[in-house]
C-alpha cells in the first residue's frame, strides 16, 4: 500500500479497498471483476466508484490499463517494464519478464527516440487446450 500513497490519492475507505485488492494482484483484473470482489465487504459501492477510482489510478501512473482482451479493459498493478501473454479462449493474461530486441531501422521511427515496448502475446492456455 506504500506504493500508492506518492501518487496524491485521497483515500477513502472504499478507495483503499481496490487498492489493496490491487496490490500484488496478477491476475489482470477487469473492472467488473473489481466492482464484484468489493461487493462482499462494500455492498454500496457503486460500479462507478471502482470505474473512476481505476481511471483516476491509471492517470497517476498507479495502475496500467491494457488493452490486450478486446472484450475489456484490464488492469496491472505492475507498472514496471513486463509484457502479456493472453489465452483467445478463456481471457487470462499471463506476465512475460523478458527482454525483446527489437531492432527498428532508423528510417522506420521517423526522428523518434524509442523509450520502450510492450509486446502482446496470443494463444492457448492449458486448460483450455484439454477441453477443447
Ligand atoms: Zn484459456
Ligand atoms: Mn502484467
Amino acid at each position: 500500500m506504500e506504493k500508492y500513497k506518492h501518487l496524491g490519492l485521497k483515500l477513502t475507505p472504499q478507495r483503499l479497498a481496490i487498492l489493496s485488492y490491487l496490490d500484488g494482484n496478477k491476475e489482470h483484473p477487469s473492472a467488473e471483476d473489481i466492482y464484484k470482489a468489493m461487493s462482499k465487504d462494500f455492498p454500496t459501492m457503486s460500479f462507478a466508484t471502482v470505474y473512476n477510482t481505476l481511471e483516476t489510478l491509471r492517470d497517476k501512473g498507479g495502475v496500467l490499463e491494457l488493452t490486450i482482451d478486446p472484450n475489456k479493459k484490464r488492469y496491472d498493478p505492475n507498472t514496471a517494464a513486463h509484457h502479456h501473454l493472453i489465452c483467445m479462449k478463456c481471457k487470462r493474461i499471463i506476465d512475460i519478464h523478458k527482454e525483446f530486441s527489437l531492432n527498428i531501422p532508423d528510417e522506420m521511427t521517423e526522428g523518434f527516440d524509442l523509450v520502450g515496448n510492450h509486446v502482446e502475446l496470443y494463444g492457448i492456455c492449458p486448460k483450455c487446450k484439454k477441453s477443447s
